[in-house]
């Protein structure tokens, strides 16, 4: 099987990387290292194709897709501060980039697997979120809520692909997915704690710590992004792919304490000192998994401690070669 990642070198997409070199495809890894790093790509780097360049060159992106049996699009401006710190290249990324990806699947004869995002729930915090439920979005002049609104489209773009062409494609919505490899540098908040907490600095814990969130296991949503393109059934829906445990983020900065043994204490943080002025978070993010259950068994199944402990071990591991690099 040939295989095209975009974003292959980024957190998920190494992961996914790892397994479709490790099950045999041919892999050919699209990523302008915006984010991701070829680091993450160490284990596999040997036995794939790295081709540096970004989704926004539809040429490139043409000739990859051409000589592919299948993409796995994660490619993607990511990352809270990255939404705000540059907007215009995230919209342009996150829309044009899909649509380069998706007109060049439809051409070449492609299945294609999307990344979308649990963010395209924004403010709704119904009791389990399923893949139907209303969106609830601020001000698209809000720029958190351009991702959202970019991602949202995607879905759009890639289901009218399909009704209208046929294109075989399927839409994942992975919620919060943590684990090994995810870099703090962006915003996202388990590695960014389990750093301070390493380091002995203070666990910045945002607004008052209430707001929930339902962390996915990259190494269980990894196999569930293949499964998915694999299942015939999937294709021309979006699945969501969340963690079995709500857990506030208070709490989850205990959790990562006692992991860690760390004596830090955590402070409340106010959005508008971690974010800028008029940022609006979400309250509660919990997904409905049963469509995942009964398309391709998906069971988020790992605690969150042995998480906690995977990013940990993930972490420390880049320290001690960063230091020894030093
Ligand atoms: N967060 C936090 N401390 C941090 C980073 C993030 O308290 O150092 C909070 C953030 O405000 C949000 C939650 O943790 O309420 C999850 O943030 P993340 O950026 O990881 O994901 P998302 O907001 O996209 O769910």
């Amino acid at each position: 099987m040939r295989t095209l990642i975009t974003g292959g070198a980024g957190f998920i997409g190494s992961h996914l990387t790892d397994l479709l070199v490790a099950r045999g495809d041919e892999v050919v890894v699209l990523d302008d290292l915006s984010t991701g790093c070829v680091d993450n790509l160490a284990t596999s780097i040997d036995s794939l194709q790295f081709v540096e360049g970004s989704v926004l060159d539809a040429d490139l992106v043409d000739s990859l897709v051409a000589r592919a049996d299948r993409v796995f699009h994660l490619a993607a401006a990511v990352g809270v501060h990255t939404i705000l710190g540059e907007p215009l290249r995230s919209l342009r990324t996150n829309l044009h980039g899909t649509e380069n990806v998706l007109e060049a699947s439809l051409t070449h004869d492609a299945e294609v697997l999307i990344a979308s995002t649990s963010e395209i729930y924004g403010k709704n915090t119904a009791d389990a979120l399923s893949e139907d439920a209303d969106r609830i979005l601020g001000s698209p002049l809000t720029a958190r809520w351009t991702y959202a609104a970019a991602k949202g489209l995607d879905e759009s773009f890639a289901h009218a692909y399909a009704r209208e062409h046929g294109l075989r494609v399927a839409i994942a919505r992975p919620f919060n997915t943590v684990g090994p490899r995810q870099t703090g540098r962006y915003g996202m908040v388990v590695p960014n704690l389990v750093r301070q907490a390493i380091a002995g600095a203070p666990l910045t814990v945002h607004g008052d710590g209430t707001q929930t969130r339902c962390f996915g296991y990259v190494g269980e949503v990894a196999p569930a992004l293949v499964a998915l393109l694999e299942e015939p059934r999937a294709h021309g829906c979006a699945v969501n792919l969340g963690g079995a445990r709500e857990v506030s983020i208070l709490e989850l900065a205990g959790i990562i304490r006692d992991r860690t043994e760390s004596e830090s204490e955590v402070t409340l943080v106010p959005y508008s000192e971690a974010y800028g002025e008029g940022y609006e978070d979400m309250q509660r993010r919990v997904p409905n998994n049963q469509l995942a259950a009964e398309l391709i068994g998906y069971e988020p199944r790992l605690p969150l401690e042995r998480i906690v402990d995977a990013v940990v071990d993930g972490v420390r591991g880049r320290l001690e070669r960063a230091g020894s690099r030093a």
